[in-house]
């Protein structure tokens, strides 16, 4: 059964984590009239400055994540790294409309592949693997290349190993005494597409444009909304089995694989906004930090309806760098500057969405820039 609570504005959200996602989450919820309560680790997190209550507390600390939900209405969160036992002491005692039981099955690549096979979507071959015999059997099976990746804690490519061939593969250093991890067909892609959807507490569902999505060292480096492939309908059709076989409430986004072939296969899920869908801020009639707080307050949510098409760039440390001086005298860029105190290359500092009526020559004016 889901919970429906209508909560208005007055009431208070907490969110686990304060990163960007949590920032810009409670930076709607503000606008919307909303108390925010934060709880994160970090002294300087982004989402410090725009909450009335910040709790600097591990995620681990029962008491202090206790403590957050007790301040709070309804407890959401930024991030799907909970532990499980916090999270049941959470969702058993405080309204925690998201539940446990989905993001805890996300947590790990293996039942979170498992459970999209199971709904019948499509997803690329995948084995649990603990030796690297297990992955010379997996490529004979399947041929090379290999991807390998840790089941946990993953994230922006982190824990993934490229295995060309045997060569690399005899080469290739894995931790197998240290973590989990799963072996999974390496793909041609043709392209990586996303679906950012919202699920209300009380039932509504609404999606955003399919996104398309460009990474570079496996950390996504520019998004298109919409996508120039056309897989909007094909991506729905996938996410509806998934809907059925895994329940979710609020913002949750699923990253496709899109095969030379051009089969579309599901990659992840995660439950909570996403990078890709931050060009819906500027772009769309609601954002999809919006969404999800209209989906957890149990508030009416309008059709999503995108303005003009859009280009997001991610400002990696790097960037940053090089572009600090040039950032604000772009007339068409909506700059987004997180506001995290270390800058380390690759290490998301901001993004930069650009409207535009001429796609391709943004494209071009923005890959000269970035
Ligand atoms: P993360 O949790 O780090 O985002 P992903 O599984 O999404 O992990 O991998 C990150 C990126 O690496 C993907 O977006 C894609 O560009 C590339 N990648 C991962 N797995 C594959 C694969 N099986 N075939 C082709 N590219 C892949
Ligand atoms: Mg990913």
């Amino acid at each position: 059964m889901t919970l429906s609570k209508r909560l208005y504005p007055g009431s208070a959200i907490g969110i686990i984590g304060g990163g960007q996602l949590g920032k810009m989450l409670a930076q709607s919820a503000l606008r919307m009239g909303y108390k925010v309560i934060i709880l994160d680790p970090s002294e300087d997190a982004p989402a410090k400055s725009t909450c009335h209550t910040f709790i600097q507390a591990d995620f681990s600390d029962q008491e202090a994540m206790e403590k957050l939900a007790s301040l709070s209405d309804v407890v959401t969160y930024e991030f799907e790294n909970i532990d499980a036992h916090i999270l049941h002491a959470l969702t058993d005692n405080f309204y925690v409309p998201q539940g446990a039981e989905t993001v805890l099955t996300l947590q790990n690549r293996s039942s979170e592949k498992d459970a999209i096979k199971a709904s019948g979507a499509k997803v690329v071959p995948f084995e649990n693997v603990h030796s690297k015999s297990d992955i010379e059997n997996f490529a004979k099976t399947y041929d090379f290349p290999v991807i390998v990746k840790t089941k946990t804690g993953g994230y922006d490519g982190k824990g993934q190993y490229y295995i060309e061939n045997q060569a690399v593969l005899e080469e290739e250093n894995i931790p197998f005494e240290q973590a989990d991890f799963i072996a999974e067909k390496y793909i041609d892609l043709e392209a990586e597409v996303s679906l950012t959807i919202a699920r209300s507490t009380s039932g509504q569902v609404i999606h955003f444009p399919l996104q398309e999505n460009l990474h570079r060292d496996q950390i996504l480096y520019r998004t298109i909304a919409p996508s120039r492939f056309d897989y909007f309908e094909e991506a729905k059709k996938e996410a509806e089995k998934i809907m059925t076989h895994l329940h979710f409430i609020g913002v949750f986004t699923i990253e496709y694989f899109l095969s030379k072939d051009g089969v579309l296969y599901v990659n992840e899920i995660a439950p909570r906004p996403h990078n890709s869908g931050h060009h819906s801020i500027e772009s769309c009639n609601i954002s999809q930090f919006d969404a999800h707080i209209l989906a957890i307050t149990a508030a009416r949510m309008p059709e999503v309806y995108q303005h003009q098409n859009a280009v997001m760039m991610n400002l990696l440390g790097q960037d940053l760098d090089r572009l600090e001086n040039d950032l604000y005298d772009q007339a068409e860029w909506n700059v987004h500057i997180y506001g995290k105190t270390s800058r380390q290359p690759n290490r998301k500092m901001g993004h930069v969405t650009v409207l535009t009526d001429d796609l391709e020559a943004e494209l071009k004016t923005l890959e000269r820039k970035f």
